[in-house]
């Protein structure tokens, strides 16, 4: 469902994207481990156009991303991204968060739009959060709104990138729960993530970056359990 070929993005004179190739089927989870600065959040970034792609092609559900006309209003509707930082509207409840992007993204009317965003607020376990302000909300509670907002947008593919980096220790394992059941709720998701467990435990398929190409992708297994490169063995190792 998502089709990378080729990616390369330079910032000036530096390329921090050498030639990515990389395919997501429809409902699976593939997530991209490689040490800081390697490329992974801008990898993440230019399928939603983020940031400029300065070569290669990306599609995601039959859409060309990266084709001269594309909408990108339309384009971002499909694609549900959190990241690390924390992105709720303050003066805004929960549920009016998740309802306003029903009703400006999609263009619902207020009651379908609230149902629904109640419904998705269910899914994280937050029903009886709805009215608290994010302000009144923990960490690990503000992401998973940030989840519930996404997915209510019934997006065609997923993108987290390190959406638990930014939590005391306490907060990551509730936010690793809800991607745990986005994934078997059958979401096509792609997770840059330091938490190798959750990797190991989740992950279809691994991908690891290494300087802006992918070095080896497979399974969990595969790649960190038992990795064959040395790269790998010794980021595997400090990730511990
Ligand atoms: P981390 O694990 O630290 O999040 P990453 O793998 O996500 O790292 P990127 O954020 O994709 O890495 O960055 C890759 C490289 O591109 C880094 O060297 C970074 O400094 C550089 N870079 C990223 N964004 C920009 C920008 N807007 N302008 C210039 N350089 C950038
Ligand atoms: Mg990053």
């Amino acid at each position: 469902i998502v089709s990378i070929e080729g990616l390369r993005k330079s910032f000036g004179q530096v390329e921090v994207l050498r030639g990515v190739d990389l395919k997501v089927g429809k409902g699976e989870a593939v997530v991209i481990v490689g040490s800081s600065g390697s490329g992974k959040s801008t990898c993440l970034r230019c399928i939603n156009r983020l940031e400029e792609p300065t070569a290669g092609m990306i599609r995601v559900g039959g859409q060309e991303v990266t084709g001269p006309k594309v909408d990108l209003d339309k384009l971002r509707r499909g694609i549900g991204m959190v990241f690390q930082g924390i992105h709720l509207y303050p003066h805004k409840t929960a549920l009016g968060n998740v309802t306003l992007a029903l009703r400006k993204v999609v263009g619902l009317g207020k009651e379908e739009a609230e149902a629904k965003a109640r419904h998705h607020l269910e899914v994280v376990g937050l029903a009886h959060k709805a009215d608290a302000y994010p302000a009144e909300l923990s960490g690990g509670q503000q992401q998973r709104v940030g989840i519930a907002r996404a997915m209510a947008l019934e997006p065609q593919v997923m993108l987290f990138d390190e959406p638990t980096s930014a939590l005391d220790p306490e907060l990551v394992g509730e936010v690793l729960n809800v991607m745990v059941r986005t994934k078997e709720m059958g979401m096509t998701m792609i997770v840059v993530t330091h938490e190798m467990k959750f990797a190991r435990d989740v992950a279809d398929r691994v991908v690891f970056m290494d300087h802006g190409a992918i070095l080896a992708e497979g399974t969990p297994q595969e790649i960190l359990v038992n990795p064959q490169h040395q790269r790998i063995r010794d980021f595997v190792m400090r990730s511990h």
